[in-house]
């Protein structure tokens, strides 16, 4: 793989110069702005911005074995008051920017639940694991297969972002480093995309993954990194207090150059 490259390559050159309509796809409540925060902020007086996140939304318990490690590492007993106070910050974080966040409410990988027959629903309820789609992380979510019962998911998802490509002249997605499902659902929308799309390297998982040879090959993408703006990013950042201290269990965010993919 080549080096990431400093001369900012056409389409966000354009995107910069002209102030483009910009729509960035954000998997989760916090991954727009964790990987791009300091290309937005720059973007941001010229452009009009929507971050669109996708996966805002929790279920109701009982959850499984990955969902409740989630709520524990974010210190927080309840899956419903932790999302409605994720969108609240991602609205805050996002219009500090001066840009727009709209949340789309599919249910995050964590609380995704699978149709058991009606015979298996009280099993479900005593072995949570069985009624959720991914029920751990390391095994499930984490291991970059996206389910195939998340087909419908993925059709419907590609329908809804296809409708939206006369509002923005250029696309961000997540290149899916650290391959966890969402995200890989999430870059596979640039696929569809008729315009110029820009992928980005998912921070902070790219610090401890590479991304996948494979997707970077067949799409032909190189890299450019981006280090404008990085003072003002760590603020940002930390506007997502339910989750700074799980990300960054040392305290400290580290001081990274943004990294994004072009045809
Ligand atoms: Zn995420």
């Amino acid at each position: 793989m080549s080096a990431p490259t400093t001369t900012v390559p056409a389409p966000l050159r354009d995107a910069l110069d002209a102030g483009a309509r910009c729509l960035v796809l954000s998997p989760h409540l916090d991954d727009g702005v964790l990987s791009c925060g300091a290309l937005l902020a720059e973007l941001a007086p010229r452009s009009e911005i929507t971050v669109l996140t996708l996966f805002t939304e929790a279920t109701d318990g009982p959850h499984g074995r990955a969902a409740r490690s989630f709520l524990r590492q974010c210190a927080h007993p309840d899956a419903a008051t932790l999302f409605r106070a994720r969108r609240a910050e991602d609205h805050a974080v996002v219009a500090s920017l001066g840009a727009r966040a709209e949340h789309l409410g599919l249910t995050d990988a964590l609380f995704r639940r699978r149709e058991l027959p009606a015979a298996l629903d009280r099993v479900g309820a005593l072995v949570p694991e069985l009624a959720h789609r991914y029920p751990t992380f390391r095994f499930d979510i984490a291991r970059g297969r996206v389910s195939r019962g998340d087909r419908r998911l993925r059709a419907e998802l590609a329908t809804r972002i296809a409708a939206r490509a006369g509002e923005a002249d250029l696309l961000l997605c997540p290149l899916g480093v650290g391959r966890h499902v969402d995200h890989l659902v999430t870059r596979d929308l640039g696929l569809a995309w008729p315009g110029t799309v820009v992928w980005f390297s998912d921070f902070p998982y790219a610090l401890d993954h590479a991304p996948d040879p494979a997707f970077l090959r067949r799409e032909g993408l190189r890299p450019w990194s981006f280090d404008d703006g990085l003072d003002a990013k760590e603020a940002l950042v930390r506007g997502y207090a339910t989750q700074v201290d799980a990300l960054f269990p040392s305290g400290v965010v580290p001081r990274c150059a943004e990294t994004y993919w072009t045809r």
